[in-house]
């Protein structure tokens, strides 16, 4: 008998977990998993407390989401991209992103068919899509400008491609793809009759001038994509693991299907809160993104004096580093010297490629900035000592 099953073989411990257990060894400042070590707002807070003591929402909620939240997500669709979704039959809650990829891979994709995955990828996707018995064909984005090259991605549609995993705001990357790199995917998309699956948890967390473009909005594409986003980045309450998926009630149909025997229903209180959550007016929205713009600048004024080059992300709360001027090795072995000699966390992005293209990632690392202004400013005084 083999234990375990041949379908999870080949997954590993997840990054994180394992940068997470040796910052913690080697008391390192953590820059590596993407998790806000300050709190989701207190009105916010306030409003999971008030539905936990309210004596009505301790039980299942229903299974597609609670009629509040339902509704709050198709509002927040409408007044930032003027999209027109039906709450009722256009809108899944989810246990976080990680569900709603997961629940729309099963019940969009059929065993044997092929999903594109451009790379760097979010690490739970290719699982996903081996969970499925798919095929994952992979697109690198080519640093260091992160972008994908017209020839590699039209080559990897074949009449075999069922989907595609976008993911912008990008993470690890911080590329936010612009209108006219999301129409050439949008029209491949058509042109070969493939859906989309286009995460976008990061779709609040954009610096300078960067415009976020849910691909749903570009002609001819609502009908072929079910976005999927999260409360986990937006209203830095990561651990209630609330997401959703919305679209096209067609395509919305398979992903409730495969949602009702993944986890059937979702936190009840917590959907409440983020119901709030997502209608707060846009002052919220504006002083979350200024407070990100900061942090960002702590961040680069930190890399400045490092002798890490990068380029400034568009969006995420993530920076692609490269280290080559400061050390010679693979980005685990980078990761290792970071954490034991310098106190610095950050994520080695092997894990986000697949074997045939992990070589186009040597030589970079990835950083987060989700962190108190005083750990982004211990940062730079360990990082000058990587120029030593
Ligand atoms: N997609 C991307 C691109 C992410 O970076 C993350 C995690 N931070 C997720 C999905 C997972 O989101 P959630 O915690 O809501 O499951
Ligand atoms: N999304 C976060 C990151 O990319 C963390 C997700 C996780 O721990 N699975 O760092």
């Amino acid at each position: 008998m083999s234990i375990p099953a041949r379908r999870v073989e080949t997954f590993g411990t997840t990054i994180f977990t394992e940068i997470n257990n040796l910052a913690q060894q080697y008391n390192a400042l953590n820059l590596g998993q993407g998790k806000p070590d300050f709190d989701a707002p207190g009105d916010v807070v306030g409003e999971m407390v008030k539905a936990l003591q309210a004596g009505k929402y301790n039980q299942y909620a229903p299974g597609p989401g609670t009629p509040s939240l339902r509704k709050a997500v198709a509002d927040h669709a409408a007044r930032f991209y003027n999209l027109d979704i039906d709450p009722a039959r256009g809108v899944i809650v989810t246990a976080g992103a990680t569900e709603g990829v997961l629940s729309a891979v099963l019940g969009l994709v059929d065993p044997g068919d092929e999903v594109i995955v451009i790379e760097p990828f979010y690490d739970s996707y290719v699982p996903d899509i081996i969970m499925a018995n798919a095929r994952p064909v992979y697109v690198p984005l080519h640093p260091p400008t992160w972008t994908l090259d017209p020839d590699e991605l039209r080559a990897a549609f074949s009449p075999r491609t069922r989907a595609l995993l976008l993911n912008t705001p990008h993470n690890p990357s911080g590329r936010v793809f612009s209108r006219e790199e999301l129409t050439f995917i949008a029209e491949l998309c058509i042109e070969h009759d493939v859906t989309v699956i286009s995460d976008e948890v990061y779709e609040h967390l954009l610096f300078g001038s960067a415009q976020h473009i849910p691909i749903a909005t570009l002609p001819g594409m609502f009908e072929r994509t079910v976005t999927v986003s999260s409360s986990g980045k937006s209203f830095n309450a990561t651990g209630w693991k609330v997401g959703w998926v919305y679209g096209h009630p067609d395509l919305l149909e398979g992903v409730a299907r495969a949602h009702q025997f993944v986890t059937f229903a979702v936190h009840h209180p917590a959907q409440e809160a983020v119901a709030y959550a997502l209608g707060l007016p846009d002052s919220y929205y504006q002083e979350f993104q200024a407070m990100y713009q900061a942090k960002l600048a702590l961040l680069t004024d930190a890399l400045d004096s490092s002798g890490l080059q990068y380029r400034v992300p568009e969006g995420t709360y993530f920076v692609m580093v490269n280290y080559a001027r400061v050390f010679e090795g693979t980005p685990l072995e980078f990761t290792h010297h970071l954490i034991k000699e310098i106190g610095v966390a950050c994520i080695p992005p092997e894990s986000f490629y697949s074997q045939e293209h992990v070589a186009i990632v040597q030589g970079y690392a990835r950083l987060s900035f989700c962190k108190n202004d005083d750990t982004l400013r211990q940062v730079k005084e360990r990082l000058v000592k990587l120029q030593r």
